[in-house]
């Protein structure tokens, strides 16, 4: 079954090879093929083949499916006294995670599924179609496993933060924490994890932690991703280089020499900014542009957590990532892509070739400027991902024409 997506004012392909050689690989008047999940053919409207059905994309703009490379999906409850709290003036520390801890402890496996499918929706509705999600609400071997079953059902790309803070119950033995995490819980959690992970911050893991749990993980089978340099200035995000990481992720407090690093290793590990978490805690931003100028591969992804960032919104990150981070409305359009494509290993989404799963957005807007220039704005008309058409109960699907 073939369909033909046509009428399409402004494709975005991250393709360099279309357009006029810019990373968007942008082609206007165009049309796209979906043969079952994937892309069949990608061109100009005026020589698209034919195909069993054809749907108008009314002149707007399609790009490719957002790709959100880092979430924590899988918790209990909520915490908007303490976001009401900070906003009237309280700082933001990694302590606040224990109580969202203690509530997913609590919870029974229904309702944290039923939690993480809820957002899950909300990330579809927004445009994303391929996302990471992360453990590190459980902290104990059973509670993280658990955690890391029900991320399964929702993603593939699962990835093992036991390393999120030390848990109440060894605040007086963090070395037993750390062997715990490394050890038996690691062993119970690789199967069901591609990743692993370390929150690597002031109040969390410090760098020879982050090392000694990484490696382990490493050696388990899984591949590595950091947190660092969200708080304050680290080596972790040199650690995250040396180690081969597929992305470091915050970077907001990156130094020359760690920008440096992050461009030398622009093909293995990823600079990933989380916007969100700096506008939820009232934090300085990083400097987007200062990354990709200097050549380091950026992805933006919106951190969705209940304590630092609780959104599910790919448009606002870019909203915010031009507004304030100094990323042009392209450079940011890219990071969600193929940035965060990059930083999951991912060759077949964020980009619009031939033969890539069929992952995209229709916009309700004449170009993908508008995700930044109207910002707040529910812009995410259609979701295609792996060549399913999703509608909306708010939203009408094209008539065929
Ligand atoms: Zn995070």
């Amino acid at each position: 079954m073939t369909v033909l997506y046509t009428n399409i004012r402004e494709l975005v392909t991250n393709d360099p090879a279309n357009g006029d050689g810019d990373p968007l690989g942008i082609i206007t008047d165009a049309a796209l093929v979906v043969d079952g999940a994937k892309i069949a053919w990608i061109g100009r409207r005026a020589e698209a083949p034919d195909a069993d059905d054809r749907i108008s994309c009314a002149d707007t703009s399609v790009i490719p499916g957002f790709v959100d490379s880092h979430t924590h999906l899988v918790f209990a409850g909520e915490r908007s006294a303490e976001f009401a709290a900070r906003m009237s003036g309280q700082p933001y520390g990694a302590g606040g995670i224990a109580s969202t801890v203690a509530a997913t402890r609590a919870a029974d496996d229904a309702t944290l599924l039923a939690r993480v499918q809820l957002l899950t929706d909300e990330l579809l509705r927004a445009g994303v179609t391929t996302f990471e999600c992360k453990s590190g609400y459980g902290l104990t071997v059973e509670d993280e496993v658990r955690s890391l079953r029900i991320a399964k059902a929702v993603t593939d790309e699962t990835t093992f933060l036991g390393a999120h803070v030390v848990p109440t119950e060894f605040r007086d033995d963090r070395e037993a924490y750390i062997e715990m995490v490394s050890g038996p819980m690691l062993q119970a959690c690789a199967p069901h994890a591609r990743w692993v992970d370390v929150f690597c911050d002031r109040g969390a893991f410090d760098v020879d932690e982050a090392r000694h749990i990484l490696t382990a993980g490493m050696a388990a089978g899984l591949d590595a991703r950091l947190h660092a340099g969200q708080l304050g200035p680290s080596a972790g995000i040199r650690l995250a280089v040396e180690l081969g990481a597929a992305s470091v992720d915050h970077c907001t407090y990156a130094t020359d020499d760690d920008v440096e690093a992050l461009a030398g290793a622009a093909d293995t590990t990823v600079a990933t900014l989380l916007p969100g978490a700096e506008f939820s805690t009232r934090a300085r931003y990083p400097d987007g542009r200062r990354l990709v100028d200097a050549g380091a591969t950026v992805a933006l992804a919106t951190d969705c957590n209940p304590g630092s960032s609780f959104t599910t919104s790919m448009p606002f990150c870019i909203a915010v990532a031009v507004r304030d981070m100094n990323f042009t409305p392209a450079q940011a359009l890219w990071a969600t892509t193929a940035g965060g494509a990059a930083a999951l290993r991912r060759d077949d989404v964020g980009v619009l070739t031939v033969g890539r799963r069929a992952d995209f957005v229709r916009l309700d807007a004449p170009s993908y400027v508008h995700l930044a220039y109207r910002p707040g704005v529910p812009l995410v008309r259609d979701v295609v991902t792996a060549g399913r058409h999703m509608a909306y109960p708010y939203q009408k699907v094209e008539s065929r024409s």
